[in-house]
């Protein structure tokens, strides 16, 4: 195979979810389109790669140079401020239009096995987004693990002592090892109107 189609198939197998075979067929509609489409997504890639950044208030992804839309949000200002592993989890509750407060991304889940640790969570800042944003209730949105129910622990633990914010979690319906993008709106909707308080 020629190198420079086969050092793009390479790069494209890498994504989450794609093969080799999968990456192939991308591959080649990019090249055989005479649209422009190759270049299209070439400098989109470019352009994001160099602007996008974590906010560094809340985790999610932005170009904005200072804090994210999520955060400048007035309208969000709701004492509500939801914890997620992760940006996807942000996108598929703002698709089901349920809650209207405010994210905060922890960027993974405390796990023995992946060796992951406290200090490889976003969470430094969380007791002064609690008290600068006047949270009265903190959402666990966390996957239905065994991780994601030490992370829960142990982020109550460093914040039930000293400020005083309520816990809830999302109520059942979020199925055990369960991703939050596997939930279909309604199930989400149901889980996250009767959340159940910690
Ligand atoms: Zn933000």
């Amino acid at each position: 195979m020629n190198p420079k189609i086969d050092r793009l198939i390479k790069q494209f197998a890498r994504l989450p979810r794609l093969g080799s075979r999968a990456a192939g067929r991308i591959v080649l509609s990019l090249l055989q389109d005479k649209s422009g489409r190759a270049e299209n997504l070439a400098n989109a890639l470019l352009d994001a790669a160099a602007t996008i950044r974590p906010c560094p208030t809340c985790g999610v992804l932005t170009d904005a140079t200072t804090t994210c839309e999520f955060c400048r949000d007035a309208s969000r200002a709701n004492g509500q401020l939801c914890l997620v592993r992760d940006l996807a989890d942000v996108w598929t509750l703002e698709k089901s239009a349920i809650f209207h407060g405010r994210y905060h991304i922890l960027g993974g889940l405390l796990s023995g096995v992946a060796g992951t640790t406290p200090d490889d969570l976003h969470i430094a800042n969380l007791s002064d987004r609690i008290r600068d944003e006047h949270i009265t209730e903190i959402i666990f949105a966390l996957p239905n693990t065994v991780e994601g129910k030490t992370t829960q622990h142990y982020v109550m633990s460093i914040i039930g002592t000293t400020q005083d914010v309520k816990f809830s979690e999302l109520a059942s319906g979020v199925p055990l090892g369960g991703d939050l993008d596997y939930l279909d709106d309604g199930t989400l909707s149901l889980a996250f109107g009767g959340r159940r308080e910690l």
